[in-house]
């Protein structure tokens, strides 16, 4: 391929998602009275969680979403953590609880996430919804994969059939998005660290996803000549002004037939999501709400 790929544009497809999310949250205010919640659960000093959190909070409230947040320092205990969820759990006002990734060391972060109360589950990546996504009914899934995912749907590239190539088996990357491609019936490989030969899969892919935390790591000469690039990378890289992504961008754009740049591309698709599973979250508390995605 050498005429230009189709730019899968993350900042313009999350634009249109917000704004069917306030209409959602217009609705539930005006039918039920129900004001979305969303609150996030902070501990450390992390510069990027907090910024994360942050920009999450901003977007609630654009959106017309009640925003909280709890904050912990690094000293934070289990216990204290867990007693914040269990009283968001609680709370009428808050929809969904999003612990935000990673805790501080020492903490128990699986033991966190599982107490969230499955139905406030907005992350997707508490235990009863990875649960669901293996099954394929999970109503909500995390906000990277399904974003991505989305952001296919929206510019119509079928996923049935194709080979997917995910690079990363995180919890909230690389496992969820290699199932959802799985339950949209792509063929799906799973490299990792321990991959041998990397390059001579990723050249299998028609849809290949990048989830390392490796700046520029896939680049052009890895990919089959017209694949599909989903790159969820985002590095920071001494001396360069802006972040970069898991490709890189100006090589594997000459190969690829459509593909995410870095920034504004899976970026912002991951708090659309987020304020799209809150409101879901809302609507499945008033009686109605859409059937699992995953
Ligand atoms: P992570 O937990 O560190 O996982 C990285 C994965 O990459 C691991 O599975 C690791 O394999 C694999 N890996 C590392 N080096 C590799 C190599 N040389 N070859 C093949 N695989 C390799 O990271 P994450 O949380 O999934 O995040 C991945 C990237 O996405 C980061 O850049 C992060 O900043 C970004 N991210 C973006 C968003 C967003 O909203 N856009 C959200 C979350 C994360 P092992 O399992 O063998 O260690």
């Amino acid at each position: 391929m050498t005429e230009t790929p189709l730019l899968l544009d993350g900042t313009a497809t999350a634009r249109v998602i917000r704004a069917e999310v306030e209409a959602r949250v217009r609705h539930l205010k005006e039918v039920y009275g129900v004001t979305p919640g969303l609150a996030a659960v902070l501990a450390g000093d992390n510069p990027a969680s907090v910024t994360y959190v942050r920009m999450k909070r901003r977007a609630c409230e654009k959106a017309g979403i009640t925003s909280t947040a709890r904050e912990f320092g690094s000293d934070a205990t289990q216990e204290q953590i867990l007693e914040a969820v269990h009283e968001l759990n609680a709370d009428r006002g808050v929809h969904g609880v999003l612990v935000q990734h990673p805790l501080p060391k020492g903490l128990d972060e699986s033991e966190v996430l599982a107490a969230v109360d499955p139905n406030k589950d907005v992350d997707g990546i508490g235990r009863g919804s990875l649960g669901d996504l293996v099954k394929g009914e999970a109503v909500f899934v995390a906000c990277t994969p399904a974003g991505m995912v989305e952001l296919l749907d929206r510019y119509r590239l079928p996923i049935e059939g194709k080979h997917a190539v995910v690079i990363g088996r995180s919890v909230i990357l690389g496992k969820p998005m290699a199932l959802l491609l799985l339950n949209r019936n792509a063929t799906v490989t799973i490299c990792h660290s321990k991959t041998h030969n990397l390059a001579e899969i990723t050249r299998q892919a028609d849809i290949l996803v990048a989830a390392v935390g490796r700046a520029e790591m896939v680049t052009g000469d890895m990919l089959k000549p017209g694949a599909v690039v989903l790159d969820a990378g985002y590095n920071r890289v001494p001396g360069r002004d802006q972040d970069v992504g898991d490709c890189d961008y100006e090589s594997c754009s000459r190969v690829a037939s459509a593909i995410t740049p870095v920034p504004g591309g899976v970026g912002p698709m991951t708090i659309a999501v987020l304020l799209a599973n809150t409101v879901t979250a809302a609507e499945r508390r008033v009686g109605f709400g859409k059937p699992g995605a995953g």
